[in-house]
């Protein structure tokens, strides 16, 4: 099997065809139409194997996170998500793991109706790069920088399953518990919240979605909008998963790991009601956790200064 055909069999055949795509997958370059007056917002992530992800990672859970960590960023602009690329650099072609890998991918395209337009298609060790485009209301978008004084902070889902779910990975072996199959699927197949991200379009006065753990990301909502934040980190949504085993590993994983893939927003508090209303329209959870004041970001737990440790992976430190 070639490159060619690893295109047209796993790639070419995917049940998204939007009316917007003129020219899809099998020329030198896609064509696309963006409605008139609308903005665009264009995102890319490269995940490499053994960085991003543990190299023995199922190929369907590859494909999903893959194309997922996109769609996050797209919610986290308040963007309609649209239309990939995929730059795909695999050490050899293997039938099966190409299956897995795009049926992954495909799945969750077809469930935010994105449609894949084009890429390539290389040899060498495992990495996965995409690029998203996404559709804005006009020119309406979400920053990092609109947060103000007194602004009400909120973060989506729960936090630290992802980090409970890579450590799940590394004791798997030897005594499994009974969360363990949760927080390796919270780890693997991140829900992206694209409707959560359109629906704070004209609310949310800042957001950022939370890939490098909230102390990080939380941090470069702060740095970009000039402004400090209180936080208590008791406030925290935590999965009952994650609360059984609390007492064993704290709230620091769950402040300093990343890869939840949640939103976290700030909304002017007499906004709050109306967000937290929305919230509830389309089923997401969402919990205030603090508030934007001063210059610096502070934790508190239970009044007192709280600590979160290390964080924020850097690649290059
Ligand atoms: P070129 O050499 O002109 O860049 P390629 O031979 O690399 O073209 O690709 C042929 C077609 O297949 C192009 O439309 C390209 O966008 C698409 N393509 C290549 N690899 C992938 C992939 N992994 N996923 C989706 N489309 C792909
Ligand atoms: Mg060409």
């Amino acid at each position: 099997m070639d490159e060619f055909s690893v295109i047209e069999r796993f790639f070419k055949q995917q049940r998204v065809q939007r009316d917007d795509v003129p020219l899809g997958i099998g020329d030198d370059a896609a064509v696309v139409r963006a409605p008139a007056g609308s903005e665009l917002a264009i995102t890319t992530d490269v995940l490499v194997s053994g960085v991003h992800f543990p190299e023995n990672t199922e190929p369907a859970a590859i494909g999903h996170k893959a194309l997922a960590v996109n769609l996050s960023d797209l919610a986290a602009m308040g963007a309609a998500p649209a239309w990939a690329t995929l730059g795909l650099t695999i050490p050899r072609i293997e039938e099966s793991w190409l299956a897995g890998f795009s049926s992954g991918f495909l799945g969750l395209a077809e469930a935010f109706d994105v449609q894949l337009v084009g890429g390539d298609t290389t040899g060498g060790s495992l990495t996965i790069a995409v690029q998203l485009t996404g559709i804005l209301d006009g020119e309406r978008y979400l920053t990092r920088s609109g947060a103000n004084e007194g602004d009400a902070i909120y973060v989506s889902g729960t936090l630290g399953d992802a980090a409970m779910g890579l450590r799940a990975r590394n004791t798997a072996s030897d005594r499994p518990e009974s969360d363990h199959a949760y927080f390796i699927e919270r780890l693997n197949r991140p829900t992206p919240r694209v409707a959560l991200g359109l629906s704070l379009v004209g609310h949310a006065t800042a957001a950022i979605d939370v890939s490098d753990g909230l102390a990080a990301d939380l941090g470069h909502l702060c740095a970009a909008s000039g402004i400090g934040a209180v936080v208590d980190v008791s406030e925290l949504p935590l999965s009952e998963a994650y609360r059984r085993v609390l007492p064993k590993v704290g709230r620091g994983p769950a402040l300093t790991f990343g890869d939840d893939y949640e939103l976290c927003f700030t909304v002017a508090s007499n906004d709050a009601p109306e967000v937290e209303r929305l919230a509830r329209g389309i089923g997401v959870a969402v919990t205030r956790i603090g508030h934007m004041t001063g210059h610096k970001l502070n934790w508190l737990e239970a009044g007192q200064p709280f600590e979160p440790g290390e964080y924020g992976y850097q690649h290059f430190r």
